[in-house]
């Protein structure tokens, strides 16, 4: 007999036992819920500390298909809440804070010190973008600053705008927004890009991308909306102004991944790895969807499309244990 099928048999509360847990609740976590209901796993949820994920904090979303008018980002993640509970999602507003993956059954710790035990889990915590710590940064949030290009960039088309960062990210970044503003200043903390030389090449070559090497970030000027950012060469040692509408941070996002740092496969920057073409990870019946094991694409739709997988890979893995 399969081991898990016989902990399970041998678990005196097997009723409590959960076929599949999601821990998380940003589009990952939302589209690997509407699969797994709707296949009958009867999945809980764990929402985590910002219930929606990332798109609780952005404004205008006009690159998710089947919205031609574009829709905010709050609606659109009340849209999967709805879709999801439709079908029987049950919603737990707890963080995931600690877990046990040593056994075949699962066990996870809410930051409410409930453990819930479960057959599968779907990771879906998504990262979260890396940001300067200024106050004027802040304040601006969702004003002009943004810490996504492709999401954002539009709205600035023919206006200039700055982005903060020398990685492939921001290279990437800059190029696409040099497409759509008038002049992109990008600037480079350190006298060298972190980037590979190809991305650097293409920014280089760009003619419309001003490179502002050595220079650190002051300040993001302006009351309501960006009208400004305040940089400080450090070669020269002068501060300058340079009138911009837009900010773009692009200095790497972290993954949120690091309580389960001891059970987990991971790269160095703690996104967890899975098999080729698939959302499993080396654990059986653990699976992970969405931003926290993909540093390279990170959009709302490309999470949604690794949260199906993920759910329709847990739901072969649980109709392999009746068999
Ligand atoms: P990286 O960590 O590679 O680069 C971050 C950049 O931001 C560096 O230039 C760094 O400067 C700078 N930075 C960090 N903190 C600050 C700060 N406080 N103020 C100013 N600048 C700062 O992050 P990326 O997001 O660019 O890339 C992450 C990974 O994803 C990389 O492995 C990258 O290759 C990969 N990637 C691949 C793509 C592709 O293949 N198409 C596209 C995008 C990313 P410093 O160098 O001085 O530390």
């Amino acid at each position: 007999m399969w081991p898990l099928k016989q902990e399970i048999m041998n678990n005196p509360n097997y009723q409590e036992i959960e076929n599949c847990v999601i821990v998380g609740s940003g589009p990952a976590g939302y589209t690997a819920a509407i699969y797994a209901s709707r296949a009958a796993l009867n999945p809980l949820m764990i929402s985590g500390p910002q219930p929606g994920g990332q798109l609780m904090i952005t404004n205008d979303v006009e690159n998710y298909p089947g919205f031609p008018d574009g829709i905010l980002g709050p609606e659109l993640m009340e849209l999967f809440k709805k879709q999801a509970e439709r079908f029987g999602t049950r919603i737990l507003n707890e963080t995931v804070t600690e877990v046990d993956f040593s056994e075949t059954l699962h066990r996870l710790k809410t930051d409410q010190n409930q453990w819930i035990t479960t057959k599968t889990v779907i990771i879906s915590t998504g990262a979260s973008a890396k940001w300067l710590g200024l106050e004027s940064e802040q304040r601006l949030n969702g004003r002009g600053v943004s810490a996504c290009a492709v999401c954002d960039g539009f709205f600035f088309r023919g206006q200039e705008v700055a982005i903060v960062g020398g990685g492939d990210t921001a290279c990437e970044e800059a190029h696409y927004l040099s497409k759509l503003c008038t002049t992109v200043h990008m600037l480079v903390r350190s006298n060298k890009f972190r980037a590979s030389k190809i991305m650097e090449a293409r920014v280089r070559n760009t003619s419309n991308i001003k490179i502002h090497m050595n220079t650190e970030t002051r300040e993001i000027i302006g009351q309501d909306a960006v009208e400004g950012v305040k940089i400080f060469n450090k070669t020269s040692g002068q501060e300058n102004i340079i009138p911009i509408s837009g900010f773009f941070v692009a200095i790497g996002h972290k993954p949120n991944t690091e309580f389960l740092k001891p059970w987990l496969k991971m790269d160095e920057s703690g996104y967890i790895l899975t098999k080729p073409d698939s959302t499993a990870t080396d654990l059986p019946g653990v699976f992970v969807a969405g931003d926290a094991q993909d540093k390279v694409y990170r959009q709302a739709v490309t999470a949604a499309g690794t949260g199906c997988m993920a759910a329709l890979e847990a739901e072969r893995y649980l109709a392999g244990l009746n068999h």
